[in-house]
């Protein structure tokens, strides 16, 4: 039985791990990840979008033309965790397949507060690899069951609080989809 849902995600896994040894992301000597010099290696022009709520940001690709734009009135946490969710997609296949499906379009995904649309499978995956990108698992080897708080792995990691939640399972992904509703529609004016 052919089951290409299960090679894509193998494909995907396989893409992840290989991120996270080519830039050597397990090293407590750089972090917190520099996700933005990540991003820039693998070919993305990262541009400061200012305020685009709903949107955390958004990314293009049309062939080997990579670009993202991130809402930059939220705090610089979620804009890092924008970077990687977006560098996600790419690992992951979807905007690959999607360029695939017609390469003569610009293709787009959309991080978006917008209730319920991180609750799709895609785009809570995208999010869950952007946690193991930025929260690494030899910082939580580290820290966990040490009497290190959840925030302090927070700042650690240069991520918000509710990611690190997520990465550890406790939260839901509609629980993270609000606080990530929260800092698009709180963010300050600059
Ligand atoms: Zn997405």
């Amino acid at each position: 039985m052919n089951i290409p849902g299960d090679r894509v995600a193998s494909r995907a896994k396989h893409a992840v791990q290989a991120c996270i040894h080519r830039y050597h992301l397990e090293d407590p000597h750089r972090w917190p990840v520099d996700i933005f010099r990540v991003a820039e290696a693998e070919g993305w022009e990262v541009l400061a979008g200012g305020d685009l709520a709903p949107m955390m940001g958004w990314a293009t690709t049309c062939g080997t033309f990579r670009r993202m734009r991130l809402n930059t009135r939220v705090p610089w946490a979620w804009q890092r965790f924008t970077v990687a969710h977006e560098l996600a997609h790419a690992l992951h296949g979807d905007l690959v397949s999607l360029t695939e499906a017609d390469g003569s379009l610009m293709v787009a995904t959309a991080l978006t507060a917008t209730r319920g649309r991180l609750l799709r499978d895609q785009e809570m995956a995208a999010s869950l690899t952007a946690a193991r990108l930025l929260i690494p698992d030899a910082l939580l080897d580290q820290t966990l069951g040490q009497g290190v708080t959840l925030e302090e792995i927070a700042r650690r990691a240069a991520v918000p609080l509710p990611l690190v939640q997520l990465r550890l399972g406790m939260i839901s992904a509609t629980d993270f989809l609000r606080a990530m509703r929260a800092a698009v529609f709180a963010a300050p004016a600059s």
